[in-house]
C-alpha cells in the first residue's frame, strides 16, 4: 500500500452521510456545517440539488448568510444609483 501524504492538512474534508445524519429519539437529525450543531431536519431548507435534498447549513445559518449578502447587494446597488 501507498502513503503519500505530506502533511495531511491540504486535504479537503469531506463528510460522509452518516457522519452528519442521525437519528435521535425517531427524530432524523443533521449537522449543520456552519455551526456544527445537530437539528432536527425540519430546521433545514430544502434543496433537492444535495444529496440529502436538504441544505448543508441549517435554517439559521441560511439566514444569516442570506441577510448579509442581501445586504451587502443592497448597499452594491445603492452606491451605483448614487443615493
Ligand atoms: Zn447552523
Amino acid at each position: 500500500m501507498k502513503h503519500n501524504r505530506k502533511d495531511g492538512k491540504s486535504v479537503k474534508k469531506y463528510y460522509k452521510y452518516q457522519q452528519i445524519h442521525r437519528v435521535v429519539d425517531g427524530v432524523k437529525k443533521k449537522r449543520c456545517r456552519r455551526c456544527s450543531k445537530w437539528k432536527a431536519e425540519s430546521m433545514y431548507y430544502k434543496r433537492r440539488r444535495n444529496k440529502d435534498g436538504l441544505y448543508v447549513w441549517c435554517k439559521e445559518c441560511a439566514n444569516k448568510a442570506t441577510n448579509k449578502s442581501r445586504k451587502q447587494r443592497l448597499l452594491a446597488a445603492r452606491k451605483q444609483e448614487g443615493i
